[in-house]
This record gives C-alpha cells, structure tokens and sequence, in this order.
C-alpha cells in the first residue's frame, strides 16, 4: 500500500478520521487523529509531536528530561501498510506510527524503530524472528461506583464461555476484519478473565498486531456493551495475574527452515541455535523484564506458582519457568517448534518487548552461550541443589528493581540508545514513585483504566 493507495481507500471505506496511533515508553497507546481531507498530505509530512509528550508517564504527569523538554517536535509518520478500518467506531480507521524527526529518521526514542533495529541485527546473523503475543486480560464493569469482573464461570467451561459469548462474538469480529488470525477464545481462571490466541508473524506484525488487539478489545467492549476490558498485568488483588506470553520461532531468511528444530534433540529441546537464543534471554532476563513487566502492578502478577514464570529458568512444557519450550505439533515438529516467554503481561509495550527479547536472544547466539539444565518440575518444589543446577534465580520482585538491571544491562541499554534508555528508566522510577505513595487498591485502579 501507498499512501495514495490509503487516501483512496479511506474513501471507499467511508472513513472520516484517521488515527496515527503509537505506544509510548510507559506502554500507553496513544495518537493523533486526521481528516480524511488531510489524510494525502499527514502520510508524507506526518503530524507534530512535543519531544516532551514521551517522557509523560502512564499517570499523565510530565518528567523533566533532558532532551525531551516541551521544546522541538518529531513527528508521528503513519506505515501505510497497517492502515485497518476500526470497526467498532463510527468512520475512524487506524494506523501504527514511527516518531520521526523532520529528517525522516527516528528521533531517538521511537520504539517501533528500535524493534526495526533489532530485527535487522537478528537478519545480520541469518535469523527471521516470528512471533505471536497471547493475551489475557480482563472483562469488568462498573457498579455502583465500584469495578467487578463481569462474568464468572469455571475455567475453560461451556458455562463460563457462554456468559461472555456475545461480548467476545463482537470482539473477534472487530479482531478478524483487521485481518488479526484468532486461533483461540477461551474463559481463563480469573472471574472475568478472557484469553485470545492469534496467528504468529513477522515480529514488527507481531508487535503492530498487539496494538491492534488491545484497541480492539478495549475498544469493542467499551463502546458497543458499556464494559471495561483491562490489560493491566493484576488489576484484581483476588483474580489471578494476565500475561502476554510471547510466542517466537526463529527461521532462515527464506523461511524455509525453522532454525529451533533438530530433529534429533531429544532432551536437549532445541537445536543449537534454539539453545543458544534461549541462553541470552534467560542471562538478559532479569533486566529484559523491566521492558516485558514494565508497569508497577507488573510485579503483583510476576510471583511464584501464578504461571507467571517468576525465576530465571527454562523448561518443557513448564508452566512456571520463564521461558516454557511449548511441545510441538505431532506430525508438524518443523513448523512448530515454538518457544513461550511467559514473564511478559499486556501492560508492555510490545514493540520494546519483542525488540528487547530479540536483542537478547540474539546476544546468547552471538555469544555461543549455553543453557542451563532445563527445569523439569516446579522451581519452587525444588531444593537449592536442584535449583543452583538449573541455574534458577528469583526475578526482580519490584520494579525499580528491574530498571537496576536495565541501567547496566549493556546490550539492553545500548540497543535502546540513550535517550530511550533514560526515558524508560526516568519514567518507570516516577510511576513508582508515585504509585508507592498510593494504597495498593488505587494503584491497581490507576492502571485498570490505562491498560
Ligand atoms: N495467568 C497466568 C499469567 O499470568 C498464565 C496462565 C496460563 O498459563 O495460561 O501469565
Ligand atoms: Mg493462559
């Protein structure tokens, strides 16, 4: 698609306004909105941005920041290859942005370019990264001044799927008609609590796609059935935690090969690229998680035995390691090797998330490094010796905690550059600051809404 080919066809679909739609470093999806008669001209030229507008937090307040003072403006440029109606608004169409400066490249804190940057690193060394975000979240409403979850039912039951059924019904059409591949819908544990599995892709897809969901969903239950949908990773101190487990693959620039299949690897899981990938991410996990765990309730999810996957750990099948080695498909063991970060919740960014994930993998490749043992029961029913052997350490149980990490993880850190690294950390470090001075039921609150 050309931006002629957009103009023309924002006409045909009846389209009034666009929407130039990005996610900010502390993972709020955010945009500006453009006349269809304007639309021919904003695609080349972009709409203005304040440098400062991404160092303002998911509490809307502004952090003082070097380099991102009200001073100067980028722009947010529209990829007209995204360009979806979105179909639960009267005449509104959508697409995902980069921030450029007036020279037409990044201005130093786009993170849909910083995962284009990662994603060329990982193709520099021969590997197409594939990948599929699989959300949990929430269903709520409002009553009587107080948020509940809406609906209850037992987990992945006929009865619990069928009290939310026309909500969903809505909400997979708003996904499918913008060409998003529902593979699954089902009632998770939490009352209220729903999961939608889509189709794997390219990763910038991938990352594009999860913006397009979590605007689906929030959109499609709010405007058409009056409910709230929440991605925030904890929003019910009684529920159970959602995540955003990542699904990826890594595979020969032709794709033709997928490169963490050996036929032969038995119990060693993956091929030696497989291995060496999960390697660096499993060394890189306790910083990546500020970019994959990102918000402040990140850390009420991120716990043992919730299926969170709270430790540095690796495992087949292992529902509370970090990094679970999904088993593949009998008869489709090629195509579907598959590895799942669960320590990942919809809160982030995806773009900083899957483009810190591909940093860091591609690190451990680079590297030659090696695993540790897989874990094959619950990291917490081991004892020391069994944990020490598969190399099992706690991760960050707060958030500042984890920006620690990112301030000295120097893979993580440069990849982002500067003014994106002290953006993410200067805005994470004033949301826990004030989210610390909150009761933990307002804290929880502030991010239902944002999320
Ligand atoms: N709700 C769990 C999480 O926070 C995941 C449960 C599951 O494995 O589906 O990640
Ligand atoms: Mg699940």
């Amino acid at each position: 698609m050309t931006g002629d080919d957009v103009v023309a066809k924002a006409r045909e679909d009846g389209v009034r306004l666009v929407r130039f739609l990005y996610c900010d470093p502390s993972g709020v999806i955010r945009g500006k909105t453009v006349h269809v008669d304007r639309l021919a001209n904003k695609i080349r030229e972009g709409v203005g941005l304040t440098r400062a507008q991404n160092a303002v937090n998911m509490l809307e307040q502004y952090v003082p920041l070097e380099g991102m003072e009200p001073v100067g403006e980028i722009r947010v440029t529209p990829d007209p290859e995204t360009y979806t109606v979105l179909p639960w608004l009267p005449r509104t169409a959508g697409m995902l942005s980069d921030q450029l400066g007036h020279d037409g490249l990044d201005w130093g804190s786009c993170t849909r370019t910083f995962l284009k940057r990662a994603i060329s690193a990982a193709e520099e060394a021969g590997i197409r990264v594939k990948a599929a975000f699989e959300n949990e979240f929430y269903l709520a409403e409002e009553l009587d001044g107080k948020v509940k979850p809406f609906q209850d039912g037992p987990v992945y039951s006929s009865i619990g799927m069928d009290r939310v059924a026309y909500v969903m019904d809505d909400i997979l059409d708003s996904l499918e008609s913008q060409g998003l591949e529902v593979e699954q819908s089902i009632n998770e544990y939490g009352p209220g609590q729903q999961e939608i599995a889509i189709r794997y892709a390219d990763a910038l897809q991938a990352a594009d796609n999860q913006i397009k969901f979590r605007d689906a969903v929030r959109g499609t239950a709010e405007v058409q059935h009056g409910l709230i949908a929440s991605f925030a990773a904890k929003p019910f101190a009684d529920g159970v935690g959602s995540g955003a487990h990542i699904h990826f693959s890594l595979w020969s620039l032709d794709e033709s090969t997928n490169l963490m299949y050996d036929a032969s690897a038995g119990d060693r899981l993956l091929s030696e690229t497989g291995r060496q990938f999960v390697a660096g991410v499993l060394d890189h996990l306790p910083a990546l998680v500020a970019l994959t765990c990102p918000s402040y309730n990140s850390y009420e999810r991120l716990q043992p035995r919730a299926w969170a996957g709270s430790t540095v750990s690796w495992g087949p099948d292992n529902r509370e390691c970090a990094v679970r080695i999904a088993s593949p498909f009998r008869g489709r063991e090629a195509e579907s090797t598959n590895a799942e970060l669960k320590a990942c919740d919809p809160s982030c960014n995806p773009y900083l998330a899957l483009g810190g994930l591909i940093l860091a993998g591609l690190d451990g490749v680079l590297r030659g490094l090696v695993p540790p043992q897989p874990a094959l029961r619950d990291p917490a029913a081991m004892t020391d010796v069994e944990r020490a052997r598969c190399g099992i350490q706690p991760l960050p149980s707060t958030l500042r905690m984890a920006l620690a990490n990112l301030q000295v993880d120097d893979v993580l850190h440069s990849g982002l550059g500067d003014l994106l690294a002290r953006c993410i950390i200067a805005v994470r470090t004033s949301e826990s600051e004030a989210l610390e001075a909150m009761s933990a039921e307002d804290a929880r609150r502030a991010h239902l809404r944002v999320f």
